[in-house]
């Protein structure tokens, strides 16, 4: 990359980094998705439940085969061939997890939080019940604030994920939020963490390099 694009994203890490810190998260900057994935390995102790958001950035980090390899129980409402009945009780699981592992859709250079969700099982693991959270977000997620991070999500977030999980939803074709009322509508909960849910352990881990939408 480029050295000074690299300074730049350094800076604006640092800036998010420092601003988590003082929301009373657990914040970190590594430079690459191999970083991220040693970090996260530091947490995971035997036997532990690990929960698993829909989330590409998790996937990236190439760290869920290992576990899966490894004998741990994984909570991923994305593994191919689970019944619908078998993706609700997966999802509800990751609310009691021991580790939960997620990205986040925005992080501001205020050092808050944004995510939208279509079935509120992410957001509800970040705000109360698993033993710890670990969120991982590449640089491409930092946005100056809560409206601007709003409108990323619903403009290029949204349109992305719709297309990847084939999802019938105005956004998928025009690139753009209409705020639609379709039946697919996956924008259904804004969550902001303004600081840290007063009985969550989470750590922030920011990378330096693009990950996820
Ligand atoms: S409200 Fe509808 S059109 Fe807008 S981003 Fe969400 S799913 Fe797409």
């Amino acid at each position: 990359m480029d050295q000074n694009k690299e300074w730049l994203i350094e800076m604006r890490l640092k800036k998010a980094v420092e601003k988590l810190k003082s929301h009373e998260f657990e914040a970190i900057y590594v430079k690459t998705k191999e970083d991220a994935a040693k970090e996260i390995w530091k947490y995971i102790h035997p036997k532990q439940r690990i929960g698993v958001g829909g989330s590409h950035t998790i996937r990236e980090l190439r760290i869920l085969d290992q576990l899966e390899a490894k004998g741990y129980i994984l909570y991923d409402h994305w593994k191919p061939g689970l019944s619908k009945e078998e993706v609700l009780e997966v999802r509800k699981s990751q609310m009691t997890s021991d580790l939960f592992l997620s990205s986040v859709n925005a992080v501001t250079l205020n050092g808050e939080l944004v995510n939208i969700d279509f079935a509120g099982n992410r957001t509800n693991a970040t705000t109360y019940g698993p033993g710890k959270v670990i969120l991982v977000a590449g640089y491409n997620k930092i946005v100056e604030d809560v409206q601007e991070a709003i409108k990323r999500i619903k403009n290029v977030t949204a349109p992305l994920r719709a297309r990847d999980l084939n999802m019938d939803v105005p956004c998928a074709k025009l690139g753009k939020c209409v705020d639609c009322n379709s039946p697919n509508r996956i924008c259904r909960v804004v969550m902001i963490h303004e600081r840290r849910p007063f009985l969550t352990d989470i750590l922030i881990i920011m990378v330096g390099e693009e990950l996820g939408y």
